[in-house]
């Protein structure tokens, strides 16, 4: 299963999604989406403010 373009609504491994926001020195206050139970490799990791843009790209296209 792969996740595609916009808001990553399920992890590949089957979990929903959670949105969490950053607390990192590099971007504070960042929101992402984030697997909602496995934090690494091969699970959602995706910056919010990318995903809507992907979102709205893909709804211009259609
Ligand atoms: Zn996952």
């Amino acid at each position: 299963m792969e996740v595609g373009p916009g808001i990553p609504r399920r992890c590949p491994c089957g979990a929903a999604t959670v949105v969490l926001t950053s607390k990192t020195k590099d971007n504070p206050g960042r929101q992402f989406y984030r697997c909602g139970v496995v934090f690494g490799e091969n699970h959602v990791f995706k910056w919010a403010d990318d995903a809507v843009l992907e979102e709205i790209e893909a709804l211009a296209v259609k």
